[in-house]
């Protein structure tokens, strides 16, 4: 998971990225970056580990500053956590120019389009996956002499995976994503006056629709699966073509990645968390309402299942878990050390709250059930006398090639211990997952998500079904 920000033909367009990816930044932790076209005619990107509000000073906006600026923050799928591998990335071109390229997703056939390039003596710096495609898109264009567009189309046709990308040329912007739409990827506009001139407009990008508010900008659409949109000056924004295929929405960016206050697949994330939670209160007609009934989530991102589940059930909705909001979050941790020690660091119990009381303990996943584990026995240790745990996804069964940090299958308590084993491994009382056929019902277009990390139904795999070495975004 990683996200992405662009703005074109708003002066200071790199503070609005840089508002954008702090928005974002619950999507990538680890780095973040932007690439700016400075009034000289360069592309220049600056880079760092660290979150946007510490890497992004007013110092670092005085050197980078200009009309067109894309930006992204990282979060490591796999491999190398360091500078190199962060995005953007840029490739000076033959004819002088610079490419600036960045993406949220992953590349599925990356060793075999690394070695296509490096038998035809193309260097890297990195092993991200952002790098190759910027790299493949400056080969066909320079050493196949084709059209940026068509380089683009190349890459929508060959690059299997997912990306959500936008590419900073001259003084065009791109923007486009796979055939498939894996990740999410929105369009919007901002208008504003300046005294006494006309009213100005500049589009913007970004993962995910909650960024715009920010900055002043209205949602206007998705950027549709296998879309590829030109900006240049003085033009209004322009689609060069749609190479879509069948939509294979990630589901699990409804149930977990996505703000509750985005607009992600045509879903308001907050709703379709809210009537999960109303879906797994009613499995539970055998748990009996009463004022020892205590519903509640690991929070953050499990707050609106939980809240469907009470208001389902008609019992209060109790915050019995304090968040300590300066740890990351724990399932982004690439480390499972990092892991560990954030859970204790995160969750705090509230004191006195769960002597006799049976507690509804509501969470968005298990993958591989050590942080729930941990939250369970201190929940226990609490006084709590009963706990049942609701879980607002289907049982993780398979990793994910689209992005997503599940990384092998012998990681994934599913693979490795039946319902009843991963019950009584996180010590609860009870166990149940939202049912997969329930969570489609929930969504509008159910036919276009894909669920493979639930169901195995991969729309591609890997020969040798592990993840390449490529890090993710
Ligand atoms: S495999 Fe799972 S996490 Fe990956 S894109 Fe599909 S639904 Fe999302």
């Amino acid at each position: 998971m990683c996200g992405v920000a662009g703005i074109f033909g708003i002066e200071s367009a790199e503070r609005y990225v840089a508002e954008i990816l702090f928005a974002i930044q619950h999507r990538g932790q680890e780095s973040c970056g932007l690439s700016v076209k400075m009034a000289n005619g360069d592309i220049a990107t600056y880079k760092q580990m660290g979150l946007v509000k510490h890497v992004f000073t007013s110092e670092v906006f005085d050197r980078f500053t200009g009309v067109n600026a894309i930006g992204h923050v990282r979060y490591p799928t796999a491999g190398s956590s360091d500078i190199l591998n962060s995005q953007p990335h840029t490739v000076p071109l033959p004819d002088g120019s610079t490419l600036a390229f960045c993406a949220n997703g992953d590349v599925v056939n990356y060793a075999e389009w690394r070695e296509f390039l490096e038998k035809r003596k193309v260097a890297f710096t990195s092993n991200n996956d952002g790098e190759l495609i910027a790299r493949l898109i400056a080969y066909r264009m320079f050493a196949e002499g084709l059209a940026i567009e068509a380089a683009i189309e190349s890459i929508q046709r060959d690059i299997e995976g997912a990306f959500s990308a936008l590419l900073l040329y001259r003084d065009q912007l791109y923007a486009f994503r796979d055939p498939h739409g894996f990740r999410p990827f929105v369009m919007g506009h901002r208008t504003w006056q300046g005294v006494g001139e006309m009213p100005s407009q500049g589009t913007c990008f970004a993962s995910e629709t909650c960024a715009f508010g920010i900055i002043g900008a209205q949602f206007v659409r998705e950027v549709k699966p296998g879309e590829i949109i030109r900006l240049e000056p003085n033009r209004p924004a322009t689609t060069v073509a749609i190479n879509g295929a069948t939509p294979r929405h990630c589901i699990f960016e409804l149930i977990y990645f996505s703000r509750p206050d985005t607009l992600t697949f045509g879903e308001f994330v907050y709703r379709v968390r809210k009537k999960i939670g109303a879906t797994l209160a009613h499995y539970d007609h055998d748990i009996p309402s009463g004022d020892d009934l205590a519903v509640m989530a690991v929070p953050d991102s499990s707050n609106f299942v939980a809240l469907g589940y009470a208001a389902e059930k008609e019992v209060p909705f109790e915050m019995g878990l304090i968040r300590n909001h300066y740890v990351g979050r724990t399932f982004i941790s690439p480390y499972q050390k990092k892991r560990d020690e954030g859970v204790k660091q995160k969750f705090n119990p509230l004191p006195a709250f769960f002597e006799g009381k049976r507690v509804v303990l509501v969470d968005d996943s298990i993958v591989r059930g050590t942080t729930l584990r941990k939250i369970v026995r201190m929940i226990r240790g609490a006084g709590a006398k009963e706990i049942h745990v609701r879980i607002g996804s289907p049982r993780v069964i398979g990793p994910c090639f689209y992005g997503i940090d599940t990384p092998t299958r012998e990681e994934l308590i599913a693979t490795r211990m039946s319902l009843q084993e991963t019950c009584v491994y996180l010590s609860a009382d009870s166990l149940k997952h939202i049912e997969l056929d329930d969570l489609l019902r929930i969504v509008a277009r159910p036919g276009d998500f894909c669920t493979a990390c639930f169901s195995g139904d991969y729309l591609y795999v890997p020969p040798s079904f592990v993840k390449s070495n490529a890090p993710g975004c």
